[in-house]
């Protein structure tokens, strides 16, 4: 299984994933073309996805679905809850014989998506993908964890998850009104760098390797300052980041590309 990060953030997030015998993206929050620059990065073509798996409505998740799967004819992928809440009038450009509706776990030829509801302003979900044995999951656009959300992705041995402000720098950044301080710091809005490190601590501790952080900020947050604020706390606690776990950082441009083995030792 091979996993990357394409784009992460408000500016747009993308995820490519290929097994053995499948190539899909999770979400697509970047225009057709900057989508298709991206994949032809990794000698893929439009044409050779096998689907488009969206967590929610929100721009940064969507941008390019209409015309990509369009262009492309490609099968677009999402909960019951979300197509009905809203994405059904965004995604107007798809098919009806391409608009993928799902309720629980289901196959993309070898792949597994197993959804997850997390709790954000519009109905949005989280996945653990899995080939065989081999696990993943992304977990992004969350106000905060639940044990639901644990029990989800344990076990996976890469996890994109939110990291997406500093709650300090929230609270002081004044180019944000209050309102919109309000929504992204409430139950619904977006993990801060404290809730993920509570995440972390719990996922290490049940055997995930590779933890990548996601969807930060621009404003509140940098690659740098969540890196060495998580891994500081981490390491307060007991778990030091390069021993026995790593931790990266998902940017808006593509970042690393992780091959997922088998986890037998
Ligand atoms: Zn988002
Ligand atoms: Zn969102």
């Amino acid at each position: 299984m091979r996993v990357i990060n394409l784009s992460s953030g408000s500016d747009g997030n993308l995820t490519y994933i290929e097994s053995e015998n499948a190539r899909i993206i999770v979400d697509d929050g970047l225009s057709c073309k900057e989508t298709e620059n991206r994949l032809s990065l990794l000698g893929i073509g439009g044409g050779q996805l096998d689907g488009i798996v969206v967590t929610h409505e929100h721009t940064d998740h969507i941008k390019g679905i209409n015309n990509f799967s369009k262009k492309y004819d490609i099968p677009v992928y999402a909960h019951n809850k979300v197509w009905a809440s809203g994405l059904g009038d965004k995604l107007e450009k798809v098919s009806e014989k391409n608009r993928k509706i799902f309720t629980d776990a289901f196959a993309i030829k070898d792949l597994v998506i197993d959804p997850v509801e997390v709790p954000h302003d519009v109905k949005c979900f989280g996945f653990s993908i899995s080939e065989d044995d081999k696990k993943i999951s992304i977990v992004t656009d969350l106000g905060h964890t639940t044990d639901e959300i644990y029990n989800k992705i344990k076990g996976s041995q890469l996890v994109y998850l939110e990291a997406n402000h500093d709650i300090s720098m929230l609270r002081n950044c004044e180019k944000y009104p209050l309102s919109l301080r309000m929504r992204i710091a409430g139950k619904n809005g977006h993990l801060s760098n404290d809730a993920s490190e509570q995440m972390i601590e719990k996922l290490v501790t049940s055997g995930t390797r590779q933890i990548v952080l996601a969807h930060l900020s621009k404003e509140n947050n940098s690659p740098e300052f969540a890196f060495n604020y998580i891994t500081k706390i981490l390491s307060s606690h007991g778990f030091n980041e390069g021993e026995g776990f790593r931790i990266d950082v998902a940017l808006t441009e593509p970042t690393t590309l992780f091959k997922i083995k088998n986890d037998k030792k």
